[in-house]
């Protein structure tokens, strides 16, 4: 039998109403209780003399009761004076039983655990675990853990519990799911010593080690989390690729597009158009990540494989996280795929019903060949007739989910079995390695690492506020010049109203100091007709600064723009001022960007403005972002869930994450029985891996 295999309830001390709160905590069996570890340590084994206590370090003293007395002061409180030769220490209690003072009589020997601080009597414990007696127990022998706990479930318990299944460890050691000679390099300790080390500390043991990962009892327990974690994601990517998919071939309809174009495809471009077909051609689903840095050109690549899905008799869908951006893609496309007789079809948010329902019953007859849209497109109403391959932009603005449900539109029974769309997914901020090892472990991945000839990396200013005045003037120059501007508002407040005031009212001072300027505005509160008129006469040239909030993030294209200005910089995240910046940049031109910001700056915000001036490589600003956010805000909290290890913490143990997935491949090519008891100790049936 092993540690799992015991419940909580044949533990003493556990009825079923103490069951029901320990289950709380995720606490059922043996197994689980000891995989519930401390997040600190307290030193219980020995006796610090009370003249030399100092403040707010957890201690035990020891000594004779020399008052107790209740005082009248801003609140009623019991104060017990206790000294032991060395010195003397005052106990506060505001909340106190008689018995409680009787108990504390003057002579008596009292033990005293608690963290001093300086209060009204000079150092002073408040309420404090303390026992009084003749005969006092031995001090501890080893370091007290304390736990992470829930209401009802004192820390005591959870000792005492620890205790009991400590001693089962001996009888029935927990099995050792990582066979010994995979782990051999790495002279990690086995999983009952790891346990037995975390739970029970030496004096003498390097506590800060165990409670910042470095110890190797806390690495055995992450890289066994992290190996099962591996597997979870290597069998269900396994299980997608066992799924099928229609085979989409390129029949020349690209070539054609590309001979129309200006420009030749950098190679790329040419070199991920190719690993697209290549899994596109295979009758099992792709699932592939384009990453390619602003202005690379992800479009046409995405193109490329759309026109492959419709040549071979397929629909495809392509889905961007705002109607800005959709829009884009959809003129962009419309431009290209309308000379080869292919009508792109809309669908979003701001769509009348009418030409709705038109869309969606084009899409459930065939008669519709490619769509584009915005989360119109995941409605229930929206039905395809043969959904060959889905594309989504910008990929961590949308959940899992939300991929997976567009998926679901294109998903059918043949009688070899199911069959699903292709999928790919674009994105501009890369994601770094040890997050999309965790995250999506398999996903393939692709890299646009290269960009368009002649592009000169944009030049980043950090100015501040004071410095308003010359920025307007520079403006003035460059656009008298012949360049166009952008003037960004990067206020961070939810409210739409508020950002759209704030770009009111620089609209207002740009207008009245640049009299020689066309200038135009745009913002989320206006209608989706008229943003696209005025970014229009923007993209045409007959405005030269477009002053704007963060609705231009994504997707905006205008060439001859060279220079952007970034209001309060500090306040954004670096993906989102990566984001922005891209807006420039994008023509043959030398482009500036100048990030204006208002003191005070946070050490955060100083950091992320000199990560920007120093560089403009998507890959080194994604790290930095990870490294100053941490892993749960940078993917957004809808994802955060898929990162919830038990023990494991990303940033912490990334170190670990490459040796876990060696260990992952060895076991599934070495051991496969041992995979299921893995995922069963560790993900417990429940998906902690993103589902891909
Ligand atoms: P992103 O990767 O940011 O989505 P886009 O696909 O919007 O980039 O492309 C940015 C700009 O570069 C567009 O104007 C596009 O037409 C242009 N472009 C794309 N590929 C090339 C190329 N090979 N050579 C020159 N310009 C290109
Ligand atoms: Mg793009």
């Amino acid at each position: 039998m092993s540690l799992s295999d015991i419940a909580i309830t044949r533990l003493k001390g556990v009825g079923p109403a103490a069951a029901d709160k320990l289950a709380r905590l995720g606490l059922h069996n043996l197994e689980d209780v000891l995989f519930h570890l401390p997040f600190r340590y307290e030193d219980r084994t020995r006796i610090t003399p009370i003249g030399s206590l100092r403040p707010e370090t957890g201690v035990v003293i020891e000594g004779e009761v020399m008052a107790a007395d209740v005082v009248f002061g801003r609140r009623r409180s019991l104060l017990c004076k206790v000294a032991d030769g060395t010195g003397m220490v005052t106990l506060r209690f505001y909340h106190f039983s008689a018995a409680q003072k009787n108990n504390l009589e003057r002579g008596r020997r009292i033990r005293v655990y608690g963290e001093p601080r300086p209060g009204a009597a000079g150092l002073e414990f408040y309420h404090p675990e303390y026992q009084v007696g003749t005969s006092l127990p031995p001090l501890e022998k080893a370091l007290t853990p304390v736990y992470p706990t829930t209401d009802g479930v004192s820390q005591k318990t959870l000792r005492n519990l620890t205790g009991q299944a400590l001693h089962y460890l001996n009888s029935h050691p927990p099995q050792e799911l990582i066979p010994g000679q995979l782990l051999d390099q790495s002279g990690l300790p086995s999983l009952a010593q790891a346990l037995s080390k975390l739970h029970n500390p030496r004096p003498d043991d390097p506590v800060s080690m165990l409670l910042d990962g470095q110890h190797p009892a806390v690495q055995r327990l992450v890289m066994e989390e992290m190996v099962a974690h591996q597997l979870g994601m290597l069998q269900k990517r396994a299980g997608q690729k066992a799924l099928l998919a229609p085979r989409l071939q390129a029949d020349g309809l690209f070539q054609a597009l590309t001979d129309n174009l200006p420009f030749a495809l950098t190679g790329a471009q040419q070199r991920v158009i190719g690993e697209l077909l290549a899994d596109m051609g295979q009758p099992h689903p792709m699932l592939r990540l384009v990453q390619g840095d602003v202005g690379s050109g992800k479009t046409l690549v995405a193109a490329a494989a759309a026109l492959a899905a419709i040549e071979s008799g397929y629909q495809v869908a392509l889905m961007a996280p705002t109607e800005l951006l959709a829009e884009q893609h959809r003129d962009n496309f419309r431009q290209w795929l309308t000379p080869l007789g292919i009508e792109v079809h809309w669908l979003a948010g701001s769509l009348g019903v009418k030409a709705r329902r038109e869309t969606n019953a084009a899409l459930a007859e065939g008669r519709a060949q490619i769509v584009v849209g915005t989360h119109a497109l995941f409605q229930d109403a929206v039905q395809f007739h043969r959904l060959g391959l889905t594309i989504i932009d910008e990929q961590h603005r949308f959940g899992v989910q939300q991929r997976l449900a567009l998926r679901e539109k294109g998903r059918f029974d043949t009688s070899r079995g199911v069959q699903v769309p292709h999928q790919l997914v674009l994105t501009a901020t890369p994601i770094p390695r040890t997050l999309a090892m965790s995250v999506y472990g398999d996903l393939d991945t692709s890299v646009i690492d290269e960009m368009p000839p002649g592009r000169k990396p944009i030049d980043t200013l950090v100015l501040p506020e004071g410095r308003r005045p010359q920025v307007i003037e520079r403006i003035n120059d460059a656009c008298r010049g012949g360049t166009q501007a952008y003037w960004v508002c990067t206020l961070i407040e939810e409210s739409e109203e508020l950002q759209a005031q704030a770009a009111e009212a620089a609209f207002e001072e740009l207008q009245a100091a640049l009299p020689d300027l066309k200038v135009e505005l745009v913002h989320g509160r206006m209608k989706a007709r008229e943003k696209a008129e005025r970014m229009a006469r923007f993209s045409r040239g007959e405005a030269q600064l477009l002053v704007a909030t963060t609705v231009i993030e994504v997707g905006v294209d205008v060439p001859n723009a060279t220079l952007m200005v970034m209001e309060n910089a500090e306040r954004l995240g670096l993906a989102q001022l990566h984001q922005l910046r891209g807006r420039v940049g994008r023509g043959g031109e030398q482009s500036y960007c100048l990030l204006l910001y208002k003191h005070p700056l946070s050490q955060t915000g100083k950091r992320r403005l000199a990560v920007m001036r120093d560089t403009t490589d998507g890959f080194v600003i994604a790290e930095e972002d990870l490294k100053l956010r941490g892993p749960g805000e940078w993917l957004g909290t809808r994802q955060t869930g898929d990162l919830a290890f038990r023990i494991a913490d990303l940033m912490r143990d990334e170190a670990l994450m490459e040796p876990a997935r060696h260990v992952a491949d060895d076991l599934l090519r070495q051991y496969p029985a041992l995979v299921e008891p893995l995922l069963r100790r560790w993900l417990k049936g429940g998906e902690h891996y993103a589902d891909i």
